[in-house]
Formats: structure tokens, C-alpha cells, sequence
């Protein structure tokens, strides 16, 4: 049995809201990141679908995050529009208990002038695929100078898709003084490299999958 979230240090409207969403206990990879997510530092976290590895990353973001300062202040890069939208449904879910937070996703597919119009409203946390979020940068409709934690959500997955060059032109763009959480289903090779750029004195989290 892992331990409950109330043995975290997280905001009591959070702890609330996981009671109220049945969260009882965290998820093996959610027990051995959190308190490393929480306590700032760089996390690479591997864990089979389906260990809950949203709420890893998604309550360090949460937790982190000033709602009165009305500044993108996460991105959340995912492979492909369909899981960014699943990590955007579960952050809000985790978020209900903060008001006025605002989640928006940007993914490719989509027409630009609405996401120019919501980002012109702005936002605290972009979820999105790399390709559109680099459009919007070159753009000019999106800046990313108050980033203090970018994720890499299924980097296995954005890796195969060939988005390294793209994630490289993202990263130049958000502060160096940052938290960066990276999150994986598997753990190829090419995670090493792509570690090495850009995270800082990470720790490696790998939870194995024994029954499969
Ligand atoms: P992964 O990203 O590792 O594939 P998800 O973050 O999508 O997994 O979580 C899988 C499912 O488990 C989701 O439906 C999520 O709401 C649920 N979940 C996550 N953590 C917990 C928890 N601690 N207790 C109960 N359900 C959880
Ligand atoms: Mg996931």
C-alpha cells in the first residue's frame, strides 16, 4: 500500500479536491516523484501507461502555480493533440478546487485564430504539441520568458515522431532558470541525449513494470 497524499505538502484545496476525486493513496511513480517535484527539482520519471504519471507531474505544476499572477507559468508538451487533451482534461480535473485558473491547449490540426484569441486573454498553463507551440512562436502570439516549469509529457513518443529539433527551438525559448519534469512510458536510448539538454542535476525515477 503507498502512502496517502495528505503526506505531501501540497495546498489544502488540492488535498480536498484529490479526496473528492477518490484519489486515496498515489500511485507508485506518484509516490517516488512527488516529493521531488514539489521540492523543485528536475524529475525523469519512467513509468508503464496508466500509473497515474499526470498527477505526478500535474501537482507539482498545480502546487507551483500563483493564480493572482496571470502569466503562462507551465508548458506541458505532449506528442499528439489526443493525449494533450487527456492531460489537459485531468489537469482540470486536479485544478477544480482553484478558481480562476486558466488551462489552455494548443495543438496542430486546429485553426490558429482562436488559439491567437485565447492567448491573447492569456493563460497559466499551455498544454500542447510541439509543432503548433513553435508556430506560435515564430508567430510572435505566444512568449514563454515566465515559464518556471516545462514538462515533457510521453517524450518516448515525441521522440519517435522526429520532434527533437522542434523541442530543442521550444526549450531556447523558456528561461534556464527553470523546473524541467520529463515523463515516459518507456526509456530508449534517445532519452539520454535529449536529458542532457534539458534538464539540470535531474533524478532518474524508473518504475518497473513486473507483471506484464
Ligand atoms: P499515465 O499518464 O501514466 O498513462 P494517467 O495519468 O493518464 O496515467 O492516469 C491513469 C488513470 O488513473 C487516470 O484515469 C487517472 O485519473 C487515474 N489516477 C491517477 N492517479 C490516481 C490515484 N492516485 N488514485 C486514483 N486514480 C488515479
Ligand atoms: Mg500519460
Amino acid at each position: 500500500m503507498t502512502a496517502p497524499f495528505s503526506d505531501l505538502p501540497l495546498k489544502p484545496a488540492l488535498l480536498t479536491n484529490l479526496n473528492t476525486l477518490n484519489y486515496t493513496a498515489m500511485t507508485e511513480i506518484q509516490q517516488k516523484t512527488l516529493p521531488l517535484v514539489l521540492d523543485g527539482q528536475d524529475v525523469i520519471a519512467q513509468a508503464k501507461t496508466g500509473s497515474g504519471k499526470t498527477a505526478a507531474f500535474g501537482l507539482g505544476v498545480l502546487q507551483a502555480l500563483q493564480v493572482e499572477r496571470f502569466r503562462i507559468q507551465s508548458l506541458i508538451l505532449c506528442p499528439t493533440r489526443e493525449l494533450a487533451d487527456q492531460v489537459a482534461q485531468e489537469l482540470r480535473k486536479l485544478a477544480r478546487a482553484i478558481h480562476n485558473i486558466k488551462i489552455l491547449t494548443l495543438c496542430g490540426g486546429m485553426p490558429f485564430g482562436p488559439q491567437i484569441g485565447s492567448l491573447a486573454h492569456g493563460a497559466h498553463i499551455i498544454v500542447g504539441t510541439p509543432g503548433r507551440i513553435e508556430e506560435h512562436l515564430r508567430k510572435g502570439t505566444l512568449k514563454l520568458d515566465d515559464v518556471q516549469t516545462l514538462v515533457f509529457d510521453e517524450a518516448d513518443r515525441m521522440l519517435d515522431m522526429g520532434f527533437q529539433e522542434v523541442i530543442d527551438t521550444i526549450v531556447d525559448q523558456v528561461p534556464a532558470q527553470r523546473q524541467t519534469l520529463l515523463f515516459s512510458a518507456t526509456y530508449p536510448d534517445e532519452i539520454d541525449s535529449l536529458c542532457a539538454r534539458v534538464t539540470r542535476k535531474a533524478t532518474l525515477v524508473q518504475v518497473e513494470s513486473a507483471h506484464q
